[in-house]
This record gives structure tokens, sequence and C-alpha cells, in this order.
């Protein structure tokens, strides 16, 4: 395919690639037939194991604490929440009365506050006293608002949810200005388990096991370095994930993180814990401590092609002469992210030649990857800037010679040049000595969890049969 060979820069016939058709072709059995996949997001509580309370005739119902956290003790109770506390038979300095406020559909902030005597230029100083307030001049219908009046009938307090998991307090001070102050719920989390065995796809197999469309695709995310989830799955593959669902006031809200999860796939058997550093990232790793993830991630940008590869004796298409392609080039419409392949730190941002917009970041000793033709870099990123895997650092476009937005991609070792398509990937790091013992602790502890579980699971199935 010549015109593949030789597209660095010639013109993108085929832009008209779609990010959309891309999605349903590497998930073309998401729509097929229902999958049968034997599914239970068990309701089953297994104690934790450090309780010493693991009889298997005291597994009954419902949820796990999260793992290193004490159990439970209220199945709805808040961890934390933002609430006054509730009134005690001892004395109390006064509460001030709250008046509790509905915004109406077309109600503006003035117009509701006006109704209790608050002048327009008190809702003006109020709103633009202290940015955490500002956000009060777009309130909607269905959102509360809470205001205290003193004596003489002013203004003095007010409370608002700007989000669900959030409060925000503005109090009138003695001189008259308002003191802010803002507040965040915890979530509640609850441990869940689901298991399920492929047999049409990754995502109808998730469905089957009451997992959202987020949840599998962390779980793709986790072991998309070992398995190609669109080309080596199999029916009859399967897995198992320990995870947590959000709750506020014993409502779930959503779904949190994978702490722990299995696939087993063609006699592979992979696992991989979530745990949290020191340093505050978390990551998953297999029960050694070892990444999941390699330190580089292949592909740099997503919804694109192969426009030319890597080819040491190529013809350059607008210089018309041999001059090696020492990298790959992604056709990809202009706009389109562009990820840093690895952790590391920026070494160049600017304008070189014919590469018109580059960026070349250094990981570590030995490793630096370019990224050329960039319509713009990423905001925050220059000269000096740490970024993280995957994270956004620029925009694909056509700046110097190219005819049409792709990116050029190149990947060197130790100074050379090595093919970004083929070069080994080394793994990212494992985690470190000293968080070691810990870190096993904690993998032991998910594991009894989840084997609890999936015992409790096939106990429920087999009483259900
Ligand atoms: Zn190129």
């Amino acid at each position: 395919m010549p015109q593949a060979a030789t597209s660095e820069c010639s013109d993108q016939m085929s832009m008209n690639f779609s990010a959309l058709g891309r999605m349903v072709r590497r998930f073309p059995r998401l729509h097929l037939a229902l999958s049968a996949a034997l599914a239970i997001t068990v309701v089953a509580m297994a104690l934790s194991p450090e309780s010493g309370e693991s009889h298997p005739e005291r597994k009954q119902a419902l949820t796990l604490p999260k793992p290193g956290t004490a159990p439970a003790t209220g199945a709805a109770s808040p961890v934390a929440t933002t609430q006054p506390a509730r009134p005690r038979p001892a004395p109390a300095p006064p509460e001030p009365e709250w008046i509790e406020l509905e915004v109406q559909s077309g109600d503006t902030l003035s117009a509701l506050l006006q109704e209790h005597g608050v002048t327009a230029a008190q809702v003006h100083r109020l709103v633009t006293g202290d940015e955490r307030l500002a956000a009060l001049a777009r309130i909607r219908p269905g959102e509360t608002l809470g205001i205290t009046l003193d004596d003489d009938g002013e203004l003095n307090a007010l409370r608002y949810h700007p989000t669900r998991i959030q409060t925000v307090k503005a109090t009138l001070g003695d001189d008259g200005r308002w003191q802010v102050q803002s507040e965040t719920r915890e979530y509640q989390r609850r441990v869940r388990f689901a298991e399920a065995t492929i047999d049409n796809s990754l995502f109808l197999a998730g469905h089957a096991a009451g997992m959202s469309d987020n949840l599998t695709m962390q779980l793709a995310n986790i072991f998309g370095w070992d398995i190609d989830f669109v080309l080596d799955i199999r029916n009859g593959d399967r897995f198992r994930v320990l995870y947590e669902e959000l709750y506020l006031d014993g409502e779930k809200v959503g779904t949190g993180n994978i702490l722990a999860a299995e696939f087993w796939t063609q006699g592979r058997h992979l696992t991989a814990y979530r745990f949290e550093t020191r340093s505050g990232d978390a990551d998953y790793f297999d029960s050694e401590g070892r990444s999941m993830r390699k330190e580089f991630i292949r592909t740099p940008v997503a919804f694109s092609r192969i426009s030319s590869r890597f080819n040491l004796g190529r013809k350059h298409p607008i210089l018309n002469k041999v001059r090696a392609h020492r990298g790959i080039d992604y056709a990809a419409p202009s706009g389109t992210p562009i990820k840093a392949a690895g952790k590391g730190k920026v070494i160049f941002a600017g304008v070189k030649g014919g590469y018109g917009n580059v960026l070349i970041l250094k990981h570590g000793q030995r490793y630096t990857t370019l990224y050329a033709h960039m319509r713009g870099f990423a905001r925050g990123i220059r000269v000096g800037s740490r970024v993280n895997q995957n994270q956004t650092i620029g925009y694909v476009g056509m700046s110097g010679l190219a005819t049409g937005p792709h990116l050029h991609y190149e990947f060197r070792v130790d100074g050379v040049h090595r093919n970004p398509q083929t070069v080994p990937l080394p793994k990212a790091q494992s985690v470190s000595d000293n968080e070691k013992p810990q870190f096993l602790v904690q993998a032991k502890r998910m594991e009894a969890q989840m084997t609890l579980f999936a015992e409790a699971a096939t106990l429920a199935s087999s009483n259900v049969l």
C-alpha cells in the first residue's frame, strides 16, 4: 500500500475516519445477542478476615467494609455530614433560625432573597465577596438555600449545596465581611463483588453482572496492558471484580474504584490489586507488587490510524529524497488530544524546523519521546513541566512540513531511535520496597474477601437452583 507507506505528510484523504466508527469496531459484539453470563452481584456479606469471625455460617447479607477500614456500623449512616448537630438537651448557643428556600423555575437569587427583605446591593456584595459564592448566581430550580436574618431582618448567614456532597456556608462577620466556609461530605463506600463468564462480549458480561459500562471500562484498562480486549477474548474467559459503590444518605450515587480484579483468559490467570502509595498515587499491581502497567503507552493518540511507519530507507513525500522516517505517523483530526506516552519531564517545547511545534519528554535516564507537527501545547505545558502518563500534552495539527494533520511520534532509548510499535516497553514501577509489606497485607486481605464473596456467590446460586 504505497500511499500508506509514504503518507507522513501526504494528503490525508481518509480523514473522514471517525472516532465513532472506531469505537464500533473496537466493541463489535456489544450489540449482539444476549450473553448468558454467569453473573451474580453478590449481595452477600463476608466479614473482614481480620475480625476473626469469618465462620462460613456467619456469611449473611450484604456489604463489606472497605479493606483496611473498620467495619461499617449502620448500613446507611454517612461517614461524615455537614448537617448541623442535632439539638441536644444541654443548653446550646442560640442557633439562628434557618429559613429554607427552594429555587423555583424562573427564580434568580435576587428575586428569591428580596422576598425576604434582602436588598439587591446585599445580594451583589454576597455573590462577589468570595469565589466560592459565585456559583450562587447560577442557582437552578430544585436547589435549596438556607438563610438566617438578624433581629433587624438583615441577612446574616446563608448556606447552600453547590454539589450534592458540598456545603458552602457564608456568615456575616462583625466587620461587615462575609466569612465563607465550605465542607465536603465523604461518600459512604460499600464493597461489592461481581463475576461473569464471557459468552459474547466483555461489556455484555459486565452488564449481566450488574456492572456499569464505566466499571467494565475500568476493568479493561487495568488488564489492557496484557490482554487485547478486541482480539484476545474468547467465550469462556471469565473475571471477578471487587469494587466500591458510593452512597449518600443510604442512596447509591455511583461506582467508585475497582479494588481487586482477576481475569482468566486462554489459560492465563491475571490478578490485580489497587494500592495507594504514600505519595497518594493509586495504581494496580499483581500479587507480587509488580505494576500492571508498562512505563509507556504504545499509541499516544486515540482514534488515529498509522499513516507512515518506522522506515530507515523511506523517500520523503515532500522533499522527494531518501530520508529515514525515524518515527511513526498517526493521522488524526486536527485538535485530537495527544497523550504523554509515559510519566516524565518536558525538555523541549517549541518550533523545530520542518517538525513544526515539537514537544520532547524525558522519562528517567534512558528514554525520550518526541511529538511533532502539533497544533499547540496543552495548557501549562512548558520546559520543566512534569507530566503523567496519559496526560494531554498538546493537540494534533500540521505545523511545519506537513500536508495533513497528524502526529509524528519518536521513541528513543539511550539516544537511539527505536520503532515505537515494536520496541519492548519496560514495566512501570513496582511497589517500593518500604511499602511492600503493607501492600502484601492489603493484597492478602482483598484476596480473602474475593474468595469469601465468590464462595457466597456459588452458595447463593446453588440455593436458587
Ligand atoms: Zn513522520
